[in-house]
């Protein structure tokens, strides 16, 4: 698998593990962008010529893919953003203005990302709505009981995430999306930024009415993503961006919308990154997505029990069972900065900080956590050298103390 990423197979001591920052990206994906700029580019719906038209078709090639592979049927209903981050601030500022009035009350979860919790904090202070927070349980999964509590009558919009980027947690989605509309009549917006790319999704299955992600997650190129949505209400949400190709109309006074998806893709489309997201999707097909999850399960269970059987390693979140492929710890006396970079002397890559999650970070009690995320390139020899890196970043730490 490694052969097939040019970056890992030209750096083979090298131990990535931050793959839910970022992955790394397939040959087939960058060949793809390639064969698209240099046999196909030009304005896509603008030009009446023949590579016009071949440039038309890739992107709707590509947006076929992508919703095929989401699970979603009516691929119009797809709209490419340039990642997660704009889907969620589109559904926001779109509906959110148009629906939110004050009184109203809009519930995220405590382990939101800061993408799916901040434009809902901004959008509740603007109207004057009430912005509440769901608690988590002990070992990080959303406390479905206290969420229950909170929906009622008010309940406008209820956000959260499929998969918790800084404890790999994986929330039930179809239960959660059920038990909103027993209790109340609002939006249900998911965040799947760590979903799409570590299990199969579903869309029309999962009883949300929009699901966000981004390409450079799931083996695609940074700069695109897609925010899924249900006709219904795509139709009667108002535009995000206004400018070319999303209008019908436009007299001296009024403008009208272009049809689904385009009335929400202002301006040149970026087409070479559909393309590649396009490429991606093959790719991750190509293995399977249970397969995809079952791999990464299976090295987080590894590095769970290797690291829980470290002297202060604490692994912050539920079960291996119940996450994706990331392990969130601590270690006690190192910060994970330091440990971060003595992991980095030894080709390791994780991440060390607040994961743009500080309202988890402060009800986990901690500052910050070190986060190793495994892909389907990675494999146990990459456990292997974190967990012998964590070993050594303690001998150092120890030996500190005894000469300080
Ligand atoms: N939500 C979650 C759960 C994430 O992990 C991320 C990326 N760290 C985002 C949202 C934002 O994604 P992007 O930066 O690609 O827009």
């Amino acid at each position: 698998m490694r052969e097939r990423f040019p970056l890992l197979a030209a750096n083979p001591g090298l131990h990535y593990l931050d793959s839910a920052a970022t992955s790394q990206k397939p040959r087939v994906v960058l060949d793809a962008m390639r064969e698209y700029y240099e046999r196909d580019n030009a304005n896509p719906h603008r030009g009446a010529y023949a590579l016009s038209v071949r440039a038309t078709d890739c992107y709707h090639e590509a947006r076929a893919k992508v919703a095929k592979f989401a699970g979603l049927a009516d691929a119009d209903c797809l709209v490419f953003t340039r990642g997660t981050t704009e889907s969620l601030n589109l559904v926001a500022s779109a509906w959110g203005r148009a629906n939110v009035r004050a009184g109203d009350e809009i519930v995220v979860t405590a382990m939101d990302h800061h993408a799916n919790f901040v434009p809902w904090q901004q959008l509740a202070r603007e109207k004057g709505a009430l912005f509440r927070i769901a608690p988590i349980t002990h070992d990080g999964q959303v406390d479905l009981d206290a969420l229950g509590g909170m929906l009622g009558a008010r309940t406008r919009i209820v956000a959260f995430p499929h998969v918790s980027n800084a404890l790999g947690t994986v929330n039930p989605v179809r239960a959660i999306a059920t038990l909103v509309r027993e209790r109340c009549d609002a939006l249900v917006v998911c965040d799947g930024a760590q979903g799409a790319p570590h299990l199969p999704v579903g869309f029309d299955d999962l009883g949300v009415d929009f699901y966000a992600f981004s390409g450079h997650k799931m083996c695609g190129p940074m700069g695109i993503g897609a925010l899924l949505g249900r006709r219904a209400i795509l139709e009667r949400m108002p535009p995000y961006q206004m400018g070319g190709d999303m209008i019908e109309v436009v007299g001296d006074e009024e403008t009208t919308w272009n049809v689904l998806p385009h009335k929400f893709e202002a301006g040149t489309p970026n087409v070479a990154d559909a393309v590649g997201l396009g490429a991606a999707v093959d790719f991750l097909e190509g293995i399977g997505m249970d397969a995809v999850l079952a791999h990464e399960r299976a090295l987080v269970a590894v590095a769970d029990e290797r690291l829980r059987g470290l002297d202060g390693v604490t692994v912050h979140g539920p079960a291996a069972a119940m996450r994706s492929g990331v392990a969130s710890f601590t270690v006690a006396g190192i910060h994970p900065h330091d440990l971060a970079t003595i992991l980095d002397e030894r080709g390791v890559c994780i991440r060390a900080g607040h994961h743009c999650a500080q309202p988890l970070m402060r009800r986990l009690d901690v500052a910050a956590t070190a986060r190793a995320s495994f892909y389907v390139y990675n494999d146990e020899s990459d456990v292997e050298a974190l967990v012998s890196g964590v070993r050594e970043a303690q001998r150092i730490f120890d030996g500190h103390v005894a000469r300080g």
